[in-house]
């Protein structure tokens, strides 16, 4: 028998009908022999109700404060799955954080894991019981309660899955797998069977929210096999218990995955600006006077496009950061002038960033070649571009959004299954 992490999000257990369902999930999986872990998300909507609460008791907070408040939301949830496990017949209790403990750095409200104590959860599981842990949640140095970030129970689960030793960690959501790109804009779209993990990573972060980036990130170095799956299908329907191949996608590593697309994925970024320093002086730290105080400012710079300088003086700077956070970088921008040196600011929100994903592409030439072209045809203006070994992204003007994801999709002939 294995020993599986379960995870479900706020829309699994939203309510108590909802929270009945999560049950039948684990008991299936208890039935069949294994040890369970569940981690759980606080009700959909709680958590910003709370952030909201806080705000509106002063704008200016203390963040341990915050983290008392916020993390209430999976207190809640971890108790009432309980208690309905234990009225289906199911030995259950719940975990805060604190308890196991989940020990984690002092950075209240986006606390990282340091450790975790899992002899207490595996003891329990010796003795046939489930461990019910919140999600999000963690004990700082300080011993108050303590916030892993917006979608952080996603990470808490991984986490878990390590300190156990699990065999797998299953995230159940409100969709049913990770798909080649939205089906929202491709109703083409396929859902993949698996993908790598640092192909995974590319489309955490570029917009393809089904997972906290971190949790990927913590999956990739403790090689954590993660299962993407959704909590609304039947709990007993026909293939639900299959251990080795569960309905979903699997997160894993690279070796796994025996035939190897070039391109797996599109994604895409919305509200990207751009920012561009004209003629700036060609010299030795002139990034790091740029990049630093934005840094300070906690704005997260992403394309990062430099120019070679025509004549060894003067070059051009092109970088996007999220709309939302123009002004602030604009303002910063301007105290820092003196310190950078450039001509002119221009800038432009509300542009789209599109990326094509694929680890095959380290060894494959002309993915990019191919996406260019394909742009091209369609009419499609790019405004800057930057690639890594396993991705390309594109930037370009919103209305374009759409069409520039389903071109790049069909291309590579990702809607063929
Ligand atoms: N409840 C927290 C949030 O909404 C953590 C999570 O759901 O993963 O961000
Ligand atoms: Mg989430």
């Amino acid at each position: 028998m294995a020993r599986i992490v379960m995870k479900f999000g706020g829309t699994s257990v939203a309510d108590l009908d909802r929270i009945r369902n999560v049950a039948r999930h684990v008991k299936r999986e208890v039935d069949a022999g294994h040890d369970v872990a569940v981690v759980v998300s606080a009700m959909a909507g709680k958590t910003n109700e709370l952030v909201g609460w806080t705000r509106g008791a002063s704008a200016m907070h203390d963040a341990r404060e915050y983290d008392a408040v916020v993390a209430s939301g999976e207190q809640v949830t971890s108790g009432l799955l309980a208690i309905t496990l234990q009225d289906m017949g199911v030995n259950a209790r719940s975990w805060q954080g604190w308890q196991i403990p989940i020990r984690t750095d002092s950075a209240h409200g986006a606390a990282r894991i340091l450790e975790i104590d899992g002899s207490d959860l595996i003891r329990r599981f010796g003795e046939g019981q489930v461990a019910v842990v919140a999600g999000f949640q963690g004990l700082g140095p300080d011993n108050r309660i303590a916030t892993l970030g917006r979608g952080g129970s996603d990470t808490s689960a991984v986490a878990i899955a390590a300190a156990v030793k699990a065999d797998r960690c299953d995230i159940y959501t409100d969709v049913d797998g990770v798909y080649t790109t939205d089906p929202r804009i491709e109703p083409k779209a396929r859902r993949m069977k698996k993908i790598a993990f640092e192909e995974m990573l590319e489309m955490a972060s570029l917009g393809a929210k089904v997972l906290q980036v971190r949790s990927v990130e913590l999956a990739m170095v403790h090689k954590v096999r993660t299962f993407v799956r959704s909590s609304f299908e039947d709990p007993d329907a026909p293939g639900m218990d299959d251990f080795a191949n569960p309905p979903g996608t699997l997160i894993c590593d690279e070796d796994e995955i025996v035939e190897q697309e070039v391109v797996t994925g599109i994604a895409y970024a919305k509200d990207e600006a751009q920012i561009s320093l004209r003629r700036l002086a060609d010299r030795p730290g002139v990034s790091a006077a740029i990049f630093g105080p934005l840094a300070e400012a906690h704005i997260n710079v992403d394309m990062i496009v430099q120019n070679i300088s025509e004549d060894g003086s003067r070059t051009d700077m092109t970088f996007t950061v999220p709309t939302g956070d123009l002004d602030k970088a604009l303002t910063v921008l301007d105290a820092a002038k003196p310190a950078i040196g450039f001509d002119a600011v221009q800038s432009e929100p509300g542009l789209v960033k599109v990326s094509v994903i694929g680890i095959g592409m380290r060894s494959h030439a002309g993915v990019a070649a191919t996406a260019f072209r394909a742009l091209a045809e369609k009419g499609i203006n790019i405004k800057a571009i930057t690639t890594s070994e396993i991705k390309i992204s594109i930037l370009i003007d919103s209305p374009y959004a759409e069409l520039a994801v389903r071109t790049l999709h069909s291309v590579y002939g990702l809607d063929k299954s």
